[in-house]
């Protein structure tokens, strides 16, 4: 029997040096090929939070592409937390740091209640600066972030770090 971390090792593509110098890309297009495989991912993902969230929150815009497909899995709401300038109002935003300048995410105001147990999803954890930022989102709300979960994170960047103040569980299906 292989593991899913075997069928994933086994598709998702490293591309070095893109879409700048010194970044190693992980291309997971490669497993929308194989929709078992999509669905183990899916079965993974819902498994860990199965019973434990109300609602999941996904980042734009690799965050949909498994994001929604767990809120089924779980019969909970998804919503979107997009880039800034995509949503029309009423939204509430949160700036974080990029190497370079600061950036902006945002998500539809009243969507999300007070109080409500969230999981917030991404493709992959880098930095984290993106998650962080849509934890913040999440807390402005009066939401708790329970969870976090990725497919992929890359350990030297650091990012499971960041998300250790949110107190909320970690998930990442490989880890590089
Ligand atoms: P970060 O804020 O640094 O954690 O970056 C996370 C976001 O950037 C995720 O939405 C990823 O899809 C994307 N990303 C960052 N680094 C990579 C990488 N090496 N390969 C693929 N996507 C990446």
């Amino acid at each position: 029997m292989t593991t899913l971390q075997e069928r994933l090792n086994n598709v998702i593509e490293n591309i070095p040096d893109f879409p700048i110098a010194g970044v190693q890309f992980k291309d997971i297009t490669p497993i929308f090929l194989q929709p078992k495989l999509y669905e183990a991912v899916i079965d993974d993902l819902a498994k860990f939070s199965k019973g434990k969230i109300d609602v999941v929150c996904g980042i734009e815009s690799r965050g949909y592409l498994f994001g929604i497909a767990i809120a089924i899995a779980l019969d909970v709401p998804f919503i979107l937390i997009r880039k800034k300038g995509k949503l029309p109002p009423p939204f509430i935003s949160q700036s974080y740091e990029l190497e370079y300048g600061t950036s902006e995410i945002e998500m539809k105001a009243g969507q999300l209640q007070p109080g409500q147990r969230v999981l917030v999803h991404d493709d992959l954890l880098a930095t984290g600066g993106t998650t962080e930022a849509a934890a913040m989102l999440v807390e402005k709300q009066g939401a708790t972030v329970s969870q976090f979960s990725f497919l992929i994170g890359l350990k030297d960047l650091k990012g499971k770090e960041k998300l250790q103040r949110f107190n909320a569980t970690i998930h990442q299906i490989l880890e590089y």
